[in-house]
């Protein structure tokens, strides 16, 4: 069963035209139900009512022209109940709506199930029978479990080939994208989709015209992988058995003209470019290498894979090579690395979209850092039909209009120029401190990761770095930068803001920030080797990492050093004691000063330790976007639960107060430095619980020192003792909003973090 399921799942994903695809799915589940009719309705969401998209068993003639109403009929009952409707007989219930020719007076038993996606109904798959009777248990759950992978795959399909249809007809047509707000801002420009390294998954289906010049690539990389193994088996030959050395040889041979070579150029004569020829290929093989009853067999599916990732790299990389910016570009993803962000030059880059990944995603904070306005996780997204498009990027929004009207076009221009307009008059605060209206005064400190960030984080007017995370540097680079190149990009950003302090963090890899060349394999990355375990475990990277930062600083004096991810005071005290080696070390060569040493709070155990690291640290910093996913056992990144990601959640509400309290028993200053920080709308909130230094995104700094500059301490009090004692965050944001608003400041809500 299983088997059926996943061979009907493959062929219809890698059909890349919806009819084709939805053919093929009614065919082969009448095939493995034994069944008489198996058709499935789609619905239109122009005229919300549902087409008959592909039957076997009715009449064919009726696809695509029969539409039943969304409330009509059986089809209409499943629609609303949203679960399987399993009838005997069907023309005696009372639902029962017949279709003249369609041929489906002669079935009784019917069952009909619910296709959903994303909690919305796409349609409805059935199935029927002449006898009078029952489906079994077996036959619902079988359908069942196709219509709930159908959802995602179907989403996915409809979506592109809709775009497609737009394209051939010429016609431009707003095509609505929808995804995540990951960085405020409206960007216009032209795509360019980047396709992730050697992932034959994820290879779009491309047609081309020139086929010869396909198969010139193809062979190209072919005779580079071959070149590949041969050094590889020289290298190793001497220390393996002649039964692995002979592996090589199988390698060579399949990798020729007339094994999948053959297979692939086949693929190419019919107009697929190299790419997802090779997918399609290295895909049956593996399918039929894992059908093997021999276990030495069934193991060279993985070969065959390997196999077929390495042609595919050199495809992309001749690809890649070729790769020219626009000077308006919009840069796509299914998902994107801040190396990817970092090829892009940066006057270039006008937006940033990707279909994983949610507002939290550390490459959507860099994103955001440098201005860019950027949507995530947008679900079934079209990649290879969106190469090229015009696209316009709404960051507030989280939305993407494919092919925008002249009309919506000036639309957004005239929004952008709004926007540049309203930024402009929040230059008048720049030199003014950030003070409510009764002379309570905040530090505002920016966050960065490029050195690049200095010129912006200063021309806002923040009062030093409250967080630099180290990681940046290490990611765009292709090995451990030496002590020296990091003592040279440490100086920079320190001699950048002296005398104001800098924060820079210790090296915070793993999770979502991988490093290329240290890979981590791990099954729950966020909760496995990151962040301070990495430094601990490796103390001769931490330390050469705090001796860097300490020469760094010598004569500015402006550092101080903070710990991620601290779960326990064992952790803080075991890190201390290396900074101080490392301090002892550099200091007896030549005096410098002490740095403070302050703990990320970001880990749900740090915050019952809160008090105890209070006692230990000179400051503690609240990383809200960690602790928000911890909280709420809510990965930050996945796009599929983002709703659930939810930092006015009442539960990570108290956590800060109680955090800041636990800090304040101590007389240790608290500061948060998560994307929390940077949103005006819950700004009150913070001052009131008594943070005394908020960090965030240069671009938000003066929103928020607006809505300080907007109210008294006594205010902010007021409303933080009232919504801490609401059940639920979208009524302390409702609240929240409504305080901006009546204080004029709704500006601020739209164009929030
Ligand atoms: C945080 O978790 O809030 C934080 C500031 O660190 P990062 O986003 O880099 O994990
Ligand atoms: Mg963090």
């Amino acid at each position: 069963m299983l088997k059926t399921l996943r061979s009907i799942i493959e062929e219809v994903e890698n059909t890349p035209k919806l009819v084709d695809a939805l053919s093929i799915l009614v065919q082969r589940v009448r095939q493995a139900l034994e069944t008489e009719a198996c058709s499935i309705f789609l619905v239109d969401n122009d005229s919300r009512d549902f087409v008959l998209l592909a039957t076997e068993g009715l009449n064919k003639a009726l696809i695509n022209n029969l539409r039943i109403n969304m409330h009509e009929g059986l089809i209409g009952l499943v629609a609303e109940q949203e679960k399987p409707l399993n009838l005997e007989d069907s023309p005696s219930h009372p639902r029962y709506f017949h279709v003249q020719d369609s041929g489906e007076e002669v079935f009784h038993a019917f069952l009909g199930v619910p296709v959903m996606n994303n909690r919305h109904l796409l349609g409805v798959l059935m199935i029927e029978q002449r006898e009078k009777r029952s489906f079994d248990e077996e036959e619902e759950a079988f359908l069942v479990t196709v219509a709930v992978q159908l959802g995602d795959v179907l989403a996915r399909v409809g979506l592109s080939d809709l775009i497609e249809k737009q394209a051939k007809e010429g016609t431009t047509d707003n095509t609505l994208l929808q995804g995540l707000p990951s960085g405020p801002g409206i960007g216009m420009g032209q795509a360019v989709v980047i396709y992730p390294l050697a992932d034959l998954d994820v290879v779009p289906d491309k047609f081309i015209e020139d086929k010869e010049g396909e198969i010139v690539k193809l062979n190209e990389a072919l005779e580079t992988v071959k070149e590949e193994i041969r050094t590889m088996e020289k290298k190793l030959s001497p220390s393996l058995p002649k039964a692995e050395r002979d592996l090589f040889t199988a390698y060579i041979r399949l990798l020729d003209r007339d094994s999948l070579g053959k297979e692939i150029i086949a693929f190419i004569s019919e107009g697929h470019w190299a790419q997802s020829a090779l997918k399609r290929v290295v895909q049956k093989r593996v399918r039929q290498f894992e059908a093997m009853d021999d276990h030495y067999l069934r193991e060279r599916a993985s070969d065959i894979r390997d196999l077929g990732r390495r042609v595919l790299s050199h495809l992309q990389q001749q690809h890649r090579r070729k790769l020219e910016y626009p000077d308006n570009t919009i840069l796509i993803g299914e998902e994107l690395s801040a190396g990817d962000i970092a090829s892009v030059p940066i006057d270039k880059l006008k937006a940033v979209i990707s279909a994983k990944g949610a507002s939290n995603s550390h490459v959507f904070i860099l994103t955001r850092a440098l201005g860019i306005p950027a949507v995530s996780g947008v679900l079934n997204m079209p990649l290879s039909t969106l190469e090229g498009k015009s696209l316009i990027v709404d960051g507030h929004y989280g939305h993407v209009y494919v092919s925008p009207t002249e009309n919506l076009r000036q639309e957004f221009l005239d929004l952008a120029q709004a926007e540049r307009l309203f930024d402009e008059n929040l230059q008048s605060l720049r030199d003014l401190p950030a003070e409510t209206l009764d002379g309570h005064r905040i530090q505002l400190l920016v966050n960065a990761g490029l050195a690049a960030d200095a010129g912006m984080a200063l021309a806002a007017g923040s009062e030093g770095v409250g967080l630099f995370r180290t990681e940046v540097p290490f990611m765009t680079r292709e090995r451990f930068p030496s002590e020296e190149e990091q003592r040279i990009i440490y100086r920079q950003v320190l001699s950048a803001f002296a005398p104001r302090q800098v924060v820079m963090r210790t090296l915070d890899v793993g999770g979502d920030k991988p490093l290329s060349y240290f890979p981590i394999i791990e099954d729950n990355p966020f909760l496995g080797w990151r962040g301070i375990r990495i430094s601990l475990d490796h103390p001769e990277l931490f330390q050469s990492q705090i001796r860097a930062m300490l020469e760094a600083s010598r004569g500015l004096g402006n550092l101080q050093i903070l710990l991620p991810m601290i779960s326990s005071v064992h952790e803080f005290d075991q890190a201390k004691i290396l900074i101080e080696h490392a301090y002892d070390e550099i200091n007896a060569k030549d005096p410098l000063p002490k740095p403070k040493i302050g703990a990320m709070i970001e880990v749900p155990s740090a915050i019952y330790e809160a008090r105890r690291l209070a006692r230990r640290a000179d400051f503690l910093s609240i990383g809200s976007n960690d602790l928000t996913q911890y909280l709420l056992a809510v990965d930050r990144n996945n796009a599929r639960v983002s709703s659930l990601y939810d930092s006015y959640h009442p539960a990570v509400l108290h956590a800060l107060h109680q955090i800041v309290r636990s800090a304040r028993l101590e007389n240790t200053p608290v500061g948060i430095c998560g994307e929390l920080a940077g949103d005006p709308i819950v700004t009150l909130l913070l001052i009131a619980m008594g943070f005394t230094s908020l960090s965030a995104s240069p671009n938000n700094l003066l929103r928020v020192k607006s809505v300080i500059r907007h109210f008294t301490m006594v205010q902010a009090k007021k409303l933080l003792s009232k919504v801490m004692k609401y059940e639920h965050s979208s009524d302390i944001r409702t609240e929240l909003e409504s305080v901006l608003d009546k204080a004029g400041l709704s500006a601020l809500i739209r164009s929030g973090g």
